[in-house]
């Protein structure tokens, strides 16, 4: 699998959702490269670092985190076994340091789920990409932020903007002006535990605002093809008018299949 070119110096590894991996992202600066999000396993993460060198592109020295679920950071191990330095809102870091003490025994994994502290889509995904859960390593970050993190990576900027989402309250929007592109992780999809629909509705107004005042040409999903700004406002716009309809907003995996 190859990484695509979207601009001068932001490259992406798409997504693939036999096993729920996320895209991940490279921006290449003059003295920083970054990786945006670790990827569902060390499996995942290596395959990134396999295709940057075959398209000749050096390793990241940073990673950024978009929010905690695992298909985004579990791949966390491999980053720091290469040296690579790992930045996360606080509260991103508060869920790894908790997941780093979760046991993965399967009267562990059955009590969390019975908790509602983890839901069958991720654990299915989890054993659909390990194989077991034994191989399961939860890495915290090395450097956390809270609010608003400015990088100057040398010719180009990065803004990381910490929001209470929709999806979760550590998402952080990935924000490149230079380039006019942002990384939104998943933060304008279903919770993944039911929650009010006024909850999620003034949430997604709250990040609609905040990536209004952004203002990108160009928008990076978590699970998704690069798509036009508008394009996501038009999906966001959909979404609170499903809501406005609803009590409860269902989770994404226990929607009724079309
Ligand atoms: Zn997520």
């Amino acid at each position: 699998m190859m990484l695509n070119k979207c601009t001068e110096r932001i490259w992406v590894l798409p997504p693939d959702p036999a096993t729920d991996r996320p895209s991940l992202g490279y921006i290449q600066g003059d003295r920083h490269r970054v990786m945006v999000d670790a990827g569902n396993s060390p499996a995942h993460a290596l395959l990134f670092f396999q295709a940057l060198e075959a398209q000749g592109l050096p390793q990241p020295n940073l990673c950024v985190l978009t929010h905690s679920h695992w298909d985004h950071t579990y791949g966390l191990a491999e980053l720091r076994h290469r040296g690579v330095y790992t930045i996360a809102c606080r509260k991103t870091q508060e869920d790894l340091q908790n997941m780093a003490l979760w046991s993965w025994t399967e009267e562990a994994v059955a009590d969390r789920l019975r908790r509602g502290l983890d839901v069958p889509f991720c654990t299915t995904m989890i054993l659909e990409e390990y194989g077991t859960y034994d191989a399961l390593e939860i890495v915290p970050a090395d450097l956390v932020f809270e609010d608003l993190l400015t990088l100057d990576l040398g010719g180009i900027t990065l803004n990381l903007h910490q929001i209470n989402g929709p999806h979760t309250p550590d998402g952080v929007l990935v924000h490149i002006p230079e380039e006019k592109t942002l990384f939104l992780g998943d933060a304008d999809g279903n919770p993944l535990l039911r929650v009010p629909a006024r909850q999620f509705l003034e949430e997604l107004s709250n990040l609609r605002k905040v990536l209004e005042s952004l203002n990108p040409l160009q928008v990076i999903p978590g699970h998704g093809p690069p798509e036009t700004f508008e394009d996501t406002l038009v999906e966001m716009e959909a979404s609170a008018k499903e809501a406005a309809q609803e009590l409860y907003r269902i989770p994404y995996h226990e929607a009724p299949l079309p």
